[in-house]
């Protein structure tokens, strides 16, 4: 039987994300939207809530929770605030190569005191002439006595300048593409290493995002995760678990801009009447809540799968895919029924509007879904016409 409720633990979650958005997101997006700065007080207060690092298991001190739940958090926290969740949610995309391919020491060195104390990794992948194509990797890894030296630099590194270490892919040729991917922890002290300022963006402006340089950064062997030209296979399957919680994030998202819509609707008279009352406005509403839902069934669908040990790649580009443009779709017509209103900053529809935009761009493009998608349909896809029948061979039946 398929079942579509939460359980009483998952509804519990959910509740206490939904207390922290209300109490300690909304009240203060506006402030760190403006001003760009790192919402410090805000992390803290999150991680001291048992709301950060969701994933990380039992045996190393965190609470073990599925993808699932961790996209039940998500969706409350970015209907709170796209950008703060960004920041706290970097921690989960930065660990999870580590819980991909570490081994226990590893796991114990770098986990663990992600439950013990506030502490950012950041996933480094990314590069200033490299993004989607991470097969074209240019930080060189060199085998160099018992280790490797880094050089070369990335791109739009969230978190990188408060980040305690980074994951961060780099190969040993350059010329032989994902065959010499190598993914290493390195550690944000390492001599070496050093951010670049924090660049200014259009939205999720309560994340920080830079460069990250590494000049002849020496990293130890044992913080090789998996083997030597692992790093491609480890960075699909960070992606595949990640993925998911994007299409959270857009539900989230939309489901916020919906409700402000909502709310707008019954307050706003046009032509002496309340918006509420006109047809157009309530089928903006409808096409609004129909993509909710429809995020929300493809991102538990691609967090069910991952969380059954099964390979969630082709889910989870469908629920960022469509959630992600519905996202988009949402901010935008729930703007555009707030008029002028929509388009200044004394509601948050602009700004929700602007943080939209970075789904699609982020953890693989909406692009670069389609094309695992449109490979997936022609090479991956088992069709139920094994063998398509002959259409219309034949006159009206005498069974
Ligand atoms: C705010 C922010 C935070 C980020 N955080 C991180 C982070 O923490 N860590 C990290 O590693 N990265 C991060 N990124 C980087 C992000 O993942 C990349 O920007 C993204 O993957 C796209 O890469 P690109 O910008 O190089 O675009 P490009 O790869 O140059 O693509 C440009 C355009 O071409 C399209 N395109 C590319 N290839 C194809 C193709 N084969 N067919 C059709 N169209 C194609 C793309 O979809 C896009 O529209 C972040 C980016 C931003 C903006």
């Amino acid at each position: 039987m398929i079942d579509f409720s939460l359980s009483k633990e998952q509804l519990e979650l959910q509740r206490r994300a939904r207390e922290f958005a209300h109490q300690y997101m909304i009240p203060y997006a506006k402030y760190y939207d403006k001003t760009g700065e790192f919402p410090f007080p805000i992390m803290k207060r999150c991680w001291e809530s048992g709301l950060m690092n969701l994933g990380i298991p039992k045996e190393y001190g965190g609470p073990g929770l599925g993808i699932l739940e961790q996209c039940i958090v998500v969706e409350e926290m970015a209907a709170g605030c796209p950008g703060m969740t960004t920041s706290i949610y970097v921690n989960s995309l930065g660990a999870e190569p580590i819980l991909v391919a570490g081994t226990d020491e590893q796991k114990e060195k770098y986990l663990r005191p992600l439950t013990e104390d506030l502490k950012f990794v950041s996933f480094a992948c990314s590069e200033p002439y490299m993004g989607s194509d991470v097969a074209g990797i240019r930080t060189r890894a060199k085998k160099e006595g018992n280790g490797y030296v880094l050089n070369g630099s990335k791109f739009w590194i969230t978190n990188a300048p408060y980040a305690d270490y980074f994951t961060v892919f780099a190969s040993l040729d350059p010329s032989k593409r994902h065959k010499a991917l190598c993914a290493f922890i390195v550690d944000a002290d390492t001599p070496g290493v050093r951010t670049g300022p924090p660049v200014e963006k259009m939205g999720h402006r309560a994340s920080t995002t830079s460069s990250v340089i590494f000049k002849d950064a020496k990293v130890p062997a044992e913080n090789l995760l998996g083997s030597e030209g692992m790093g491609f296979s480890i960075a699909m399957q960070t992606f595949s678990m990640t993925r998911p919680a994007i299409a959270a994030f857009s539900t989230g998202l939309a489901r916020a801009a919906m409700e402000y819509a909502r709310a707008y609707v019954d307050k706003r008279e046009v032509f002496t009447k309340k918006l509420r009352k006109f047809d157009v406005i309530q089928f903006k509403l409808a096409e609004m809540y129909m993509k909710i839902e429809a995020s929300r069934a493809l991102y538990l669908k691609a967090a069910w799968t991952a969380d059954k040990g099964e390979n969630a790649t082709v889910p989870a580009s469908v629920a960022k895919a469509y959630a992600t443009d519905a996202a988009m779709e949402v901010a935008s017509e729930a703007l555009q029924i707030h008029g002028g209103y929509g388009y200044i900053d004394q509601y948050p529809l602009e700004k929700l509007f602007r943080d939209a935009k970075l789904y699609q761009i982020y953890e693989g493009t909406s692009e670069i879904q389609r094309l695992i998608l449109g490979r997936h349909v022609l090479d991956g896809y088992v069709p139920a016409m094994e063998k398509i029948p002959k259409w219309g061979s034949k006159k009206a039946p005498d069974f």
